[in-house]
């Protein structure tokens, strides 16, 4: 289950971005972008989040999950078009030269923490 190591990760970033002056530091919601070619389930982040999040400032905050779209930009034409199935290749030129813009990210993009 590769969630396990991302919910680590996204633990640890988190944990690290609640300011240092805050005493007995709360979060209520975590804020995160993902890609829909990153893979990730979210039942089971949310599963390993909990199990990680114990008796921290994270326990009991909520994921709150933005789906990212998957965006490809073609080289040769200068289109940007959201990729909804597995075939990389331009529709407007038929070109193959494509890179994608987004769609693998996983980021925390806010914490909510309570007053
Ligand atoms: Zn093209």
């Amino acid at each position: 289950m590769h969630e396990m190591g991302i919910a680590q990760e996204l633990v640890q970033i988190a944990l690290d971005s609640i300011p240092g002056e805050i005493e007995n530091p709360k979060v209520i919601t975590v804020n995160l972008k993902i890609g829909k070619l990153a893979s990730v389930v979210e039942h089971s982040l949310t599963f390993c989040f909990e199990i990680i999040t114990k008796d921290t400032p994270l326990e009991g905050a909520r994921l709150n999950i933005d789906f990212v779209p998957v965006m490809v930009h073609c080289k040769f034409c200068d289109n940007n078009w959201e990729v909804t199935g597995p075939v990389f290749k331009c529709p407007f030129c038929e070109d193959g030269d494509v890179e994608m813009i987004t769609g693998r990210e996983i980021e925390i993009t806010s914490l909510e923490l309570t007053e």
